[in-house]
């Protein structure tokens, strides 16, 4: 089954509950703009992508991934969820996202400068802060926001700094901005916590996924006396009953780029992980970790997704079958689009916000966001995973701006 087959899934299944005819939801699951383009750098091809899902609400939002599995399919749906993501944050942006076929891990820096200014040239006339704004996803990060910044003004003879977010400092960027998604992830889980009643102290943890978000996160909880019993990147995991030293996990990853052999700790496969008896296990690697393969072993209580579609359709109505809770990505991991959000308001606007400010309103709103979330899952007597409530929710705001344009 393809990635976006979930998607469309979703969306039927909803149908009934939220009142849409036929056309209305092949509308919907149309994507409004799809942009390929083959990248030549240095004599090789790599196939790119910019599709916009939606922009009832905006212009386009979403990150650029660079990964060697990253497809048409793959791209379509990040794009989809992205729409839904900035619905359910109430942000004034519809959906999109990119990518490009290649694994930078293989290229060296100079390299990935070639690739992010020609994919800015063979995307800029589609980009822009009032078309469709770019910001970091898989293996992209501030130096690449940099290059396509430089390379799009180059393109346009202004500057217009936001047309990108998740830019540095110095280009207009907000210094929040590098641990947000961790950070909007961390207060979910405390949020979550609070309202499922679960203890505050001595929860355990597994951690897939040791990047940006994963790394951070598990900073955070860590700090707050949850027990990091495994983590793991895709090279290989560590796990120990008694709990990781995480702030040395870390200092290992940024030394030798791996979290396996770290410490005497015992080896864990990707599977073992998965499969822990964990009161949270959380996802941050890449999408179908969970699917109908595996999900009647997952024994975690709580699953948190904070990479983009970790887990299948088949597997969502396991676990809910289970009585695992799943805090979905489009909630879990929205606080990195949300402080993107700050970033463009700012570019626009010329004001400079204060920082403080600016880390209450991602706490106010990703709290929020929670209990919107679980509130609708009360309200249709937990009938509904957290999902679905958290699709509803976002589904009704967009169907509203598209019957007010005319569109449906
Ligand atoms: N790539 C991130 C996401 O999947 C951030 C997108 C953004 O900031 O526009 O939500």
């Amino acid at each position: 089954m393809s990635v976006f087959d979930n998607v469309i899934k979703r969306f039927e299944d909803l149908k009934e509950v939220i009142n849409l005819k036929d056309e209305d939801l092949k509308y919907l699951l149309e994507p409004k703009l799809v942009s390929h383009a083959e990248l030549e750098v240095d004599g090789q091809k790599f196939p790119a992508w910019r599709i916009i899902s939606n922009r009832a609400l905006g212009p386009g939002k979403g990150g650029i991934r660079f990964h060697p599995e990253v497809s048409e399919d793959e791209v379509k749906s990040l794009a989809f969820w992205m729409s839904l993501k900035n619905s359910l944050l109430d942000l004034p942006y519809g959906g999109a996202k990119g990518g490009v076929k290649f694994n930078p891990k293989e290229h060296d820096t100079k390299f990935l400068e070639k690739v992010s200014r020609k994919y800015i040239d063979s995307f800029y006339k589609v980009l822009g802060q009032d078309k469709d704004i770019p910001a970091p996803d898989v293996y992209t990060n501030p130096q690449t926001m940099s290059w396509m910044l430089d390379q799009y003004e180059k393109n346009i003879g202004h500057h217009e700094p936001g047309m990108i977010t998740g830019k540095p400092v110095e280009l207009g960027g907000i210094a929040l901005r590098s641990d947000s998604t961790a950070k909007g992830a961390y207060l979910v889980i405390l949020e979550m916590v609070k309202t499922l009643g679960l203890p505050e102290k001595g929860l355990t943890v597994a951690i897939q996924g040791f990047g940006n978000a994963g790394l951070n996160v598990a900073k955070m909880l860590y700090a707050d006396g949850f027990k990091i019993v495994a983590a793991n990147d895709s090279r290989g995991g560590v796990h120990n009953e008694e709990g990781i030293d995480i702030n040395e996990l870390i200092k290992f990853k940024e030394e030798f780029g791996v979290v396996s052999a770290f410490s005497d700790y015992k080896a864990i496969s990707n599977d073992e992980l998965l499969e822990l008896d964990v009161d949270i296990l959380i996802l941050s690697a890449l999408e179908n970790q969970i699917t109908e393969n595996n999900a009647d072993k997952i024994k975690a209580k709580q699953v948190v997704e904070i990479a983009n579609g970790p887990i299948s359709y088949e597997a969502d109505k396991v676990l809910f079958d289970k009585g695992i809770t799943v805090v979905p990505d489009i909630l879990a991991n929205a606080g990195g689009v949300l402080v993107s959000y700050f970033e463009w308001s700012q570019n626009r606007t010329g004001n400079i916000l204060d920082q403080n400010y600016l880390a209450g309103l991602l706490n106010e709103r990703m709290i929020k966001s929670w209990h919107n979330v679980y509130n609708k899952h009360l309200e249709l007597d937990k009938k509904i995973d957290l999902r679905k409530a958290a699709y509803i929710i976002a589904l009704e705001r967009i169907i509203k701006a598209e019957k007010l344009r005319g569109n449906l």
